[in-house]
């Protein structure tokens, strides 16, 4: 069985080789910073992370005299760490009973499959977890959530042809009721509907918070690794509307590029809690990014 992080660096295995082929027995010169340029583009990393990172990059080189390639791909290295150094942020439950956590995430982003593998983590971790279906638009999203609880002995509070904050302000209130540790709502991701469904998701916003103070306390987003800058558009728009608390980035073990990360670290610094590398419950680790640049660039 491989090790996630083998499946982290297979995920980002085009990225890296790209990158590391640069430097084997290169000149610094123009043509090396073009096909730089040309891979972090490659990767994902948007005009702005790219620009950023080459501009740093040939100071430093400069700054520090740095002669050979191997050196120069070190500093890359220093620098895309420090970069996505302050995108980490550990999880940590509040003390509050029950901690309330608001799901969103365009359909297919592994919204489902992320609360899954979190709600199961906070149980076998002592923890009561309870979880509300609030994508109400979708019926087989609904029994997913269901069938999956039932089978984890997780409770799932739903409702048939519900309205999505009802959901919510049910499952708060039950949570509350029962002393529970921790409240996860789904919410619904369909696109077609991009302005109303911020609307609907700021409502369930709204009656989380009228449910319990300061609820929801945490407002995540999961967005699929592998959708590029659309994933950085998703990040914009979904922390506009609801401020997000933290981010998961999904699929990283897939054909990810990987550069995404910096350009939400350079555009939209929302924290990244969780990177999800399979599809299995153990596939979900907090984003270290020292791991992620040793997978990168290691
Ligand atoms: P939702 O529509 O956002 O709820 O998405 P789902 O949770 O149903 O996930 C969509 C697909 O992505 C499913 O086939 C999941 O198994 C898969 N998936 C989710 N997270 C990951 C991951 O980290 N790695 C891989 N390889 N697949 C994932």
């Amino acid at each position: 069985k491989q090790s996630w992080m083998a499946r982290l660096k297979a995920g980002l295995a085009k990225t890296s080789n790209n990158l590391s082929v640069l430097f084997v027995g290169a000149k610094i010169d123009d043509a090396l910073y073009d096909e730089l340029e040309a891979a972090l583009l490659m990767s994902d990393a948007g005009v702005d992370a790219t620009t950023y990172l080459l501009d740093t990059l040939k100071r430093r080189v400069k700054e520090d005299k740095l002669l050979d390639a191997a050196a120069v791909k070190a500093a890359l290295k220093q620098l895309l760490l420090e970069l996505l150094t302050p995108l980490e942020r550990p999880f940590e439950l509040g003390r509050h009973t029950p901690t309330v956590m608001m799901i969103a995430g365009v359909n297919g982003a592994g919204k489902t499959t992320t609360i899954g593998k979190l709600a199961k983590h906070m149980q076998t971790h002592g923890q009561s977890v309870l979880l509300a279906a609030g994508d109400t638009f979708r019926a087989a999203a609904r029994e997913q959530l269901m069938v999956w609880g039932q089978r984890n002995n997780i409770t799932v509070i739903s409702q048939a042809s519900g309205d999505p904050a009802a959901v919510a302000f049910d499952a708060v209130q039950s949570g509350k009721a029962k002393g529970l540790d921790v409240v996860m709502v789904d919410t619904a991701g369909r696109l077609p509907t991009q302005l109303h469904l911020m609307e609907e998701l700021k409502k369930v916003q709204r009656v989380l918070g009228k449910g319990m103070e300061g609820a929801p306390h945490e407002t995540l987003l999961v967005i699929d690794g592998n959708t590029g800058q659309n994933a950085l558009a998703q990040v914009k728009a979904f922390d506009d509307a609801l401020k997000l608390t933290g981010l998961v980035i999904t699929k990283l073990d897939g054909t990810a590029k990987g550069g995404v990360l910096a350009a939400i670290a350079r555009v939209r610094p929302v924290p990244v809690y969780f990177i999800g590398v399979g599809e299995k419950i153990d596939d979900l680790q907090p984003f270290v990014a020292a791991e992620f640049v040793e997978a990168l660039l290691g």
